[in-house]
């Protein structure tokens, strides 16, 4: 999937939704899962390719309304790519669910991307939440503490655009 934003665009590569979408919280009890966005910037343009994720781990705190990174093996994980690629690969933000048909951020959401801009100290950052119809996607801009959305799609949408891939 691309996006086109303002003078760039974004890949997502495949397998970012496709992870993603097994976690949708559309039964009852299925609790918010979440992750971390990584990926590079292409040479020549500025544009940007995710190309990996991670998923929900063992020590991180989820219930059905919400998901907290607790299990730092998400960032080790990010190091050890980091590493390996003589630093291609960089953070790009954080995915998570939410019980909700439209997915919207809440106000943790937006305290939790500006302690992550405070810690990077500035850049910026790119959140996917997903929710049950819709996948809605953020830029957190951490030097200007703006939120700005990109855009919101809906799954069956992204579902359609693998298959033709396929
Ligand atoms: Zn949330």
């Amino acid at each position: 999937m691309v996006i086109e934003y303002g003078d760039k665009k974004i890949k997502f590569c495949n397998n970012i939704l496709q992870v993603i979408q097994k976690y949708v919280q559309s039964e009852r009890k299925s609790c918010e899962a979440g992750g971390i966005l990584i990926g590079r910037e292409n040479c020549g343009n500025s544009n940007l390719i995710i190309e990996f994720i991670t998923e929900p781990m063992t020590a991180d705190q989820r219930s059905r309304n919400r998901f907290l990174r607790k299990d730092k093996s998400h960032l080790d994980f990010f190091k050890k790519l980091y590493e390996e690629n003589e630093g291609v690969y960089g953070y790009m933000g954080e995915w998570h669910t939410h019980p909700e048909n439209i997915p919207q951020y809440s106000f943790i959401d937006s305290n939790n991307w500006k302690k992550i801009g405070k810690e990077m100290k500035g850049g910026i950052q790119y959140h996917i939440i997903a929710g049950i119809q819709e996948v809605g996607i953020w830029e957190y801009n951490a030097v200007q503490k703006r939120i700005t959305k990109i855009c919101s799609i809906d799954w069956k949408g992204i579902l359609k655009e693998n298959e033709t891939i396929i």
